[in-house]
């Protein structure tokens, strides 16, 4: 491709609105334009890597023996209503009226469709198991669509969907998908964590999430630096060292101590410096609503260099969130300020407390306005449920192997789920087993956000001056830049262009009549993985060949560029 040719549009100002380095570098590499709030379309440079991560996506899905399907966009209420989803759904589902004022939404998601698919066609155990997948736009209301690509209203999604006679083949499936999405996202160049996104309750691996490391991302997750554990942090299990009571821990006698102006953790620390209490001798405490049909008060108690985990602590509760109460709630409720909220008297409250919180001998804790509590123990002078409610994180132990945990920030690029008989039951998808028995598909479901992992690839690869494609997934895997204004220089440029062409090479042809300097711009910024530079040097026979990613440079007899290239490709698996 020509680029005086070309519809590749860039741009040289930072576009107004836009922070993250993926949407700034996509809308002005000429790649993505936005058409509305989180509605984007692909130029023809999105276009080509588009293509490119959705083809290794299908051939691996379909290499895990998975087979394509395209179901519609446009949907009847009927599937969501059999499954009540069109009620909890909420204002994410983009809901339609058709002519007839018929109920209609648009996909953020197919378990319902692809439930429908296979309810009416198959019926037997010998026809599974089968794994469907589609590669399809999805529209979500997202309250807050941001930083172009990574959270749309429309995005493109891959979704899998497995059938199977039982939970343990259902587990063979999610384990097959697996190790496709493993291949996937190594063929794409990115640098992911597999992370637990189940609390793992009931034994074993029925849910996990594909992050993809990036300072920007959405997601806090943890990762054991020896061995492969990693969580999101909203699940991350805490390490049970540290939360031991020592055997011969007696306690010194309760004290209730007047301590003015010591509401936060570290100003109760330095109250007590003389008598050597640090942030680990503290028990934070606070008070939290529960919401439900009779809302509740629950007192929740960490370590004070420790934070509440509020996801954990509302799984724990059985309840979707948790809201800290008010200060009026709280003083309604134990009669004292925040500040100094604490368990030794809690007029009745549910108490949660992390195991740490157990294990701290002659501890301090808030003791009502303007006083703390010296020298308190669990069982002696409070007594709470025990439960995992912190936040884990930096300088944590890993709860599988004990190495020291690091915490990561990640996007959010697959999810995979072994689902059971959750739709499978409600839709009534059956299948008659060996003894002739109609028994609920057992399901899995695993997604991919395509676009999504767009922006994160170039979240993980750019510099200043733009993208650093790698090259499996580069629009282009070459470009060749004729720089200077002579004929003979636009002809040596021209005929290795050609040469390349030749070769089934994907190579644009800068042979724009610019100056040097936005040309190098333009190739930097659009990021194409090698760049032939046809310059001066061509009178003598040389060209420059440099890599986009690394800057390395390299002299080149102009007649030997086109095996060298070839030989780059073969080496960087772009051929
Ligand atoms: P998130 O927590 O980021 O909202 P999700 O849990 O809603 O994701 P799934 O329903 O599991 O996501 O969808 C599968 C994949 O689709 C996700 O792993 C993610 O990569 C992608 N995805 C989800 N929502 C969006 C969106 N609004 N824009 C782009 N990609 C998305
Ligand atoms: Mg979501």
């Amino acid at each position: 491709m020509r680029l005086s040719k070309a519809f590749i549009p860039t741009i040289k100002e930072v576009p107004k609105d836009a922070v993250d380095a993926s949407h700034v570098l996509l809308l002005r590499g000429g790649y993505i334009r936005m058409v509305g709030s989180g509605i984007y379309e692909m130029l023809p440079l999105g276009q080509r890597v588009l293509r490119k991560v959705t083809e290794i996506i299908r051939e691996e899905m379909e290499r895990a023996g998975a087979q394509e399907v395209l179901m519609p966009a446009l949907l009847p209420a009927s599937y969501f209503q059999e499954t009540g989803r069109w009620d909890v759904y909420g204002d994410v589902l983009f809901r339609i009226k058709d002519r007839r004022g018929g109920d209609y939404h648009l996909g953020p998601t197919h378990e319902e469709i692809v439930t429908d698919m296979i309810r009416r066609d198959l019926r037997s155990y010998k026809q599974l198991p089968q794994i469907l997948f589609q590669i399809q736009m999805k529209y979500r209301d997202e309250p807050r669509p941001r930083a172009g690509l990574m959270r749309g209203r429309e995005f493109l999604m891959k979704d899998a969907y497995s059938f199977d006679v039982s939970e343990e083949k259902a587990h063979e499936s999610y384990g097959t998908m697996r190790e496709a999405y493993h291949r996937i996202f190594q063929r794409l160049g990115l640098d992911y964590r597999i992370v637990q996104a189940d609390s793992g309750a009931i034994g074993g691996d029925t849910s996990a999430e594909f992050q993809i490391l990036a300072q920007s991302g959405e997601d806090a997750i943890v990762a054991c630096t020896s061995c492969d554990y990693a969580a999101n942090v909203e699940v991350a299990e805490a390490s049970t060292e540290g939360a031991a009571r020592p055997e011969d821990a007696a306690g010194e006698p309760l004290e209730r101590v007047a301590t003015p102006d010591t509401k936060t953790m570290e100003e109760v620390v330095a109250f007590f410096a003389n008598e050597n209490v640090t942030l680990q001798d503290t028990i934070k405490a606070l008070v939290y609503l529960v919401p439900g049909e009779e809302p509740q008060f629950v007192m929740a108690l960490v370590r004070g260099d420790r934070d509440v985990n509020e996801i954990k602590l509302a799984r724990y509760l059985g309840t979707d969130e948790v809201h800290l109460a008010s200060d009026a709630d709280v003083r309604e409720q134990l009669g004292t300020s925040v500040g100094y909220v604490g368990p030794v008297d809690t007029k009745g409250m549910r108490i949660v407390a992390d195991p740490e919180v157990a294990a701290i001998v002659d501890g301090v804790a808030g003791g009502g306005d303007g006083h703390h509590y010296r020298n308190v123990n669990f069982g002696r002078d409070f007594d709470a449920e025990l439960a995992s409610i912190r936040t884990v994180g930096d300088g944590d132990c890993c709860p599988r192997c004990g190495a020291p945990l690091r915490s990561y920030r990640g996007i959010e690029g697959g999810h995979i789920f072994v689902l059971g008989t959750r739709y499978s039951s409600a839709m009534n998808a059956t299948f008659l087993d060996e003894s002739g028995k109609a028994r609920p598909i057992v399901m899995g479901c695993y997604g991919i956000g395509v676009t999504r992992l767009m922006a994160a690839a170039v979240e993980q690869n750019h510099d200043e001056a733009g993208i650093r494609w790698p090259l499996p997934i580069a629009p282009y895997q070459v470009i060749v830049m004729a720089l200077g204004k002579k004929a003979e220089i636009f002809a040596e440029a021209e005929k290795v262009y050609q040469a390349l062409a030749a070769e089934g090479v994907e190579v644009l042809y800068d042979d724009r009549k610019e100056r040097p300097g936005p040309k190098f711009k333009d190739a930097e910024l659009i990021g194409i993985p090698l760049q032939v530079r046809v310059g001066r040097d061509a009178a003598d026979g040389f060209a420059e060949l440099v890599e986009r990613a690394s800057g390395q440079a390299q002299k080149v007899a102009l007649d030997a560029v086109v095996p060298t290239i070839l030989g780059k490709l073969r080496a960087g698996g772009g051929r």
